[in-house]
């Protein structure tokens, strides 16, 4: 018998088979194609199920302390020489006991993203998308982002010397501005909203000049979108292989819930975790509430909104995955709420002054929906629960601008202290 060293092994090869339709089931190769040719449903990385459950655990313990210790259950960069890598992933699971207390719940932690490259969770969507856009040869990158995708996909280029467009809002904040600009890209300011920017990134893949683009979130999005999966893997490993109960994510499009559902559902198919019932809770700004409105109202249809909050991260009013979220959130007995600006500004001091984890204001949507879903009994206040906080603070700091501000302005003297009641 013959004893294979690891890297020759079958099991760290990549899994992936191949696209598949989510709607008709239709199979294509692994191309730089998102939409079935039969029906025009969005494709999927498909793999072999037999290449995923040969992957123990100790060979992804062994790997890098970053998304790409599981490179098995993605799609492109088994050559770790292929990948275009800034170190993205393995970001801090914390326990939370402090908020927990807060909320009267019993065991909860925070998976804090915001301890990435460019500090948010798109630097995983974009490691993996720009890794396949270099395997498929496209010389330029591209995107249409509400502000973290714009940070991460000018960063990763910048470091990989590939060229990259950037199209955002004019009204962006400006911490995202600054950091997109400063990576030497192009960035483009449309006068628009975000689904303007997606549509006109639409009509630019059509032309000659863009030919040879990659669009971050249409060519290559099953590839962009497996990246999120790594969120579900990692809370699964640092929980010590188990799944936790309930989880509550952020929504923009949808993709990133229904991705650490599916990074769930693979961790149990692939042995790598006990099964156990999970549920799975979306959280939206109510100036952008689109998919939980549509799941309040119980309703599997989507109706497009204009956005007007100040989570500006999540503010995509045509959310593509939408259908797909209501599904996972149904199919595991979830739920979905929304919040008002206030609650959301509320929601990043909770978890500041609970946890010292400062969030953008996608993490306030996350936790003022985690309150809002423990005041409606939907989610189990004694059950293991994980919240992902997905972009950090000093992105939106004009959010918090006005409340959180010096407690006492004082003169350098013991005399002004003492005005101040801190000695007598
Ligand atoms: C993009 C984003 C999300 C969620 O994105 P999906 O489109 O739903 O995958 C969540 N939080 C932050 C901070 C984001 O930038
Ligand atoms: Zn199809």
């Amino acid at each position: 018998m013959t004893t294979l060293a690891p890297t020759d092994s079958v099991s760290l090869r990549q899994a992936a088979r191949g696209l598949a339709c989510r709607n008709c089931g239709a199979a294509y190769g692994l191309l730089p194609i998102h939409a079935c040719a039969e029906c025009f449903g969005p494709l999927e990385v498909a793999y072999d199920p037999a290449a995923l459950a040969a992957v123990t655990r100790e060979q992804i313990q062994s790997g890098p302390q970053t998304l790409w210790r599981y490179a098995p259950f993605l799609p492109v960069g088994a050559d770790p020489a292929t990948r275009v890598d800034l170190g993205a992933g393995l970001t801090p699971l914390i326990r939370a006991d402090r908020l927990a207390a807060e909320l009267g719940m019993r065991r909860l932690w925070v998976k804090d993203d915001s301890a990435n490259p460019t500090h948010s969770f798109k630097d995983r969507v974009v490691s993996v998308a720009l890794t396949a856009a270099a395997q498929f040869g496209f010389d330029r990158v591209a995107c249409a982002s509400t502000g973290n995708l714009a940070n991460a996909v000018a960063a990763h280029a910048a470091r990989f010397g590939l060229s990259s467009v950037v199209f955002v809002p004019a009204d962006l904040e400006a911490g995202k501005v600054v950091q997109t600009a400063v990576y030497g890209g192009t960035l483009v300011a449309v006068s628009g909203s975000y689904d303007d920017c997606n549509r006109l990134c639409s009509e630019l893949a059509e032309t000659d000049e863009f030919e040879t683009t990659a669009f971050v979130n249409q060519n290559v999005r099953p590839y962009y979108a497996e990246g999120s999966k790594t969120l579900g893997f990692e809370v699964g490993e640092q929980l010590g292989w188990r799944l936790p109960a309930q989880v509550v994510v952020p929504m923009a499009s949808g993709s990133l819930l229904t991705k650490v559902d599916k990074g769930f559902r693979e961790l149990v198919a692939a042995g790598l975790v006990e099964s156990s019932p999970w549920r799975v809770f979306g959280a939206q700004a109510s100036g952008c509430s689109p998919i939980a409105t549509a799941f309040e109202q119980g309703r599997d249809v989507v109706t497009p909104v204009k956005p007007a909050t100040i989570a500006k991260s999540l503010s995509i009013g045509n959310p593509a995955d939408g259908p797909y979220a209501l599904d996972a959130v149904r199919r595991t007995g979830g739920s979905m709420a929304h919040v008002s600006d206030a609650e959301i500004v509320e929601g990043i001091s909770l978890l500041a002054r609970t946890t010292g984890i400062f969030a953008e204001t996608a993490g306030g949507v996350t936790v003022a929906v985690l309150r809002r879903l423990l005041d409606a009994g939907a989610l189990d206040p004694a059950a293991e629960t994980v919240i992902y906080n997905t972009g950090d603070g000093l992105k939106t700091l004009d959010a918090v601008a006005a409340t959180a501000r010096p407690t006492f302005t004082i003169a350098p003297s013991l005399a002004a202290v003492r005005g101040i009641g801190l000695i007598a």
